[in-house]
């Protein structure tokens, strides 16, 4: 479906943005991963979606705290394949505080990854998809792009601007075959979430497993943690033919969670 059409995600050594990457990368797309992590198997993961997937794999280190690297991220994957053709804005960290605790360069540190940085990659990202006149914006928000959860200020700020900027682009961007949408999932085991219950526990006054219990999966009415694979699959979904007409969306995938 994505033959001859690149695919940057950033964020996408570990967990969600990953499994986009493999899925992007199965469909026929160049990719672009980002985000941290050992050198060494940063490289074993791109060399192995290369060669199971038959496609040209980069790997850009970029900060996305960092506007300038962003901006050359974009650039330097345009330089190669011509055109970002779909843009995964799916970096992001977590840190659970009550409010007046919270560390200042946590808050700052969220909102740049999970906000600015979106608005980065999109301004660099779009003329190249306009004069295409094709393109596909899929953010990763999060339940908490709907919906509160309390010591987690930065976090759900970040995530209802998610939301707001999508729909924004949606609109500025509609006559151009240009969607973009967000993808709002509920709790996925990741290591985003497995390193935030020792601190959700600590603020909460609770053990690990009661963390679990009640309160991520409390949440989720079928009780179960969404899969990596099941949001890549409504990734993949949002760059088909099908789905030309959904733009400016925040589609939950969250088991019902916000439903309640
Ligand atoms: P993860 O920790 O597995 O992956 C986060 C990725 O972001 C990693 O590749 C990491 O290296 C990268 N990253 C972090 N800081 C970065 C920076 N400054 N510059 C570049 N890359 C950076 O977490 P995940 O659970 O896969 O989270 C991915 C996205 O999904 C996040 O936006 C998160 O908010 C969202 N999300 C996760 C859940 C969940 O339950 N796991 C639920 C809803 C939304």
């Amino acid at each position: 479906m994505l033959t001859g059409k690149t695919a940057l995600v950033t964020g996408s050594t570990s967990g969600i943005g990953l499994a986009i990457a493999k899925a992007m990368a199965k469909e026929g797309a160049n990719v672009v991963i980002n985000g941290f992590g050992d050198a060494g198997e940063i490289e074993s993961t791109r060399a192995a979606i290369a060669d199971e997937c038959n496609v040209a794999v980069r790997y850009s280190g970029a900060d996305m705290t960092k506007p300038d690297e962003i901006a050359a991220m974009v650039a330097e994957a345009e330089a190669e394949f011509g055109a970002i053709d779909v843009l995964c804005n799916n970096a992001g960290i977590q840190h659970v505080s009550p409010i007046d605790a919270f560390p200042l360069d946590k808050w700052d540190a969220i909102l740049a990854i999970n906000l600015s940085a979106s608005f980065h990659t999109i301004r660099a990202a779009l003329p190249a998809m306009r004069e295409k006149g094709w393109g596909r914006i899929i953010q990763t928000a999060s339940a908490h792009a709907l919906v509160a959860s309390p010591y987690k200020s930065a976090y759900v700020a970040a995530k209802h601007g998610i939301a707001g900027l999508t729909k924004v682009v949606a609109l500025e961007v509609a006559e151009y075959g240009i969607t973009i949408n967000a993808i709002s999932p509920g709790y996925v085991w990741t290591p985003l979430v497995e390193k935030q219950i020792p601190d959700t526990a600590r603020a909460r006054g609770m053990t690990e497993d009661e963390v679990k219990r009640e309160v991520l999966l409390a949440a989720q009415p079928t009780k179960e943690f969404v899969t990596v694979d099941e949001i890549a699959g409504l990734a993949v979904f949002l760059t088909s033919d099908a789905a030309r007409n959904i733009t400016g969306a925040v589609l939950p995938m969250d088991g019902g969670w916000t439903a309640a």
